[in-house]
């Protein structure tokens, strides 16, 4: 198990509740003796392989956001090389992705970073089929916007709702799922019942993590990453990671 971070994630880029100062060392203070692996920022041409260039150029036209949120789409392609590789990974990365959509964004998010890494993987062609599970409180309209069309790419957002809905809709999805090569999460946490959502458990977390690991194990040989989406409040937020990451590893 590896985890991608970069210590630019730590800058305070916007005055959004992502961006908060403090939110990310939340998360590391949980993660201690873990493996941390620090990834290269992605280049244009990977951010560009799902959104337009007019998008490309209003985020580039921020250019404090413009920089880390190519590091972050970076951290998203880390993990993804990771996971094919054989082991799981999980990016603790902002700003996040899943309302970016192929020419907007709002909700946070600049450039969609699962998208652009399940897309890299694609276009190389080291992957065929890929499910993409979003276990944050909102939808993900970006990531449903960009594979909208795209057979070989499952967009799922779990069932909103106590763990019971929660972790069954998470099973009934991934039963229904019959050739996948790479799972990938976009792993938000406000639906925690101290965050915004207040819907789940911090143990939620790793039960929806074991869940995940078995299906990956059972369809695609274990090749499984997540990155991070949404969670706000910063005394639950660290716990519920490491929750989901001892599930997931
Ligand atoms: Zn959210």
């Amino acid at each position: 198990m590896k985890i991608v971070f970069h210590k630019d994630y730590c800058r305070v880029y916007s005055s959004d509740p992502a961006a908060a100062p403090g939110r990310i060392e939340a998360i590391l203070r949980e993660l201690a003796g873990l493996e941390f692996v620090e990834p290269e920022p992605a280049g244009e041409g990977d951010v560009q392989l799902v959104h337009t260039q007019s998008h490309v150029s209003y985020v580039k036209g921020m250019p404090q956001v413009y920089e880390v949120a190519l590091l972050a789409a970076g951290g998203a392609i880390k993990a993804s090389e990771i996971a094919l590789g054989g082991e799981p990974a999980f990016a603790v990365i902002r700003p996040p992705g899943h309302h970016a959509s192929r020419d907007s964004c709002w909700g946070f998010c600049y450039f969609n970073n699962v998208a652009v890494s399940v897309e890299k993987l694609r276009v190389e062609g080291r992957i065929g089929k890929a499910v993409i599970v979003d276990i944050d409180l909102h939808y993900g309209d970006g990531t449903a916007d960009i594979f909208a069309g795209v057979p070989e790419v499952i967009y799922h957002h779990v069932a909103l709702g106590g763990a019971e809905t929660f972790l069954s809709d998470l099973e009934e999805f991934l039963g229904s799922i019959r050739e996948c090569d790479i799972v990938a999460v976009s792993a938000g946490f406000d639906r925690h019942r101290e965050d915004w959502g207040g819907m789940l458990e911090t143990e939620d977390y790793r039960r929806a993590a074991e869940i995940i690991k078995g299906f990956s194990e059972e369809r695609c040989a274990g090749r499984r990453y997540a990155v991070l989406e949404g969670g706000y409040n910063h005394a639950v937020l660290g716990r519920s990671v490491r929750a989901f990451i001892e599930g997931f590893r």
